[in-house]
């Protein structure tokens, strides 16, 4: 499991799709989870848009907008592979 420091480290990788999926997978989890991260990878994916950085891979806006989507809905809806504590 990631902490933190990890997502924060492997935020702009994340965002330009360079991570690997498992990766990704475990960065999505904790954004799920963690608000403070959610803010920063959003601070990211904002500064990323506005400098119009061309990654690899990029994200494309559906992309970015159902990350969003995800993100702000997750303590709306239960998912399916959650885990409650
Ligand atoms: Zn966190």
């Amino acid at each position: 499991m990631l902490n933190c420091r990890d997502v924060g480290s492997n935020a702009t990788e994340f965002l330009s799709g360079a991570l690997p999926m498992r990766v990704n997978l475990m960065v999505v989890w904790h954004l799920l989870r963690c608000g403070n991260c959610r803010l920063a990878v959003i601070q990211v994916l904002t500064m990323l848009r506005a400098l119009r950085r061309r990654p690899a891979k990029p994200p494309t806006e559906e992309q970015i907008q159902a990350w969003l989507k995800a993100l702000d809905h997750s303590h709306d809806h239960d998912h399916p592979d959650h885990t409650h504590h």
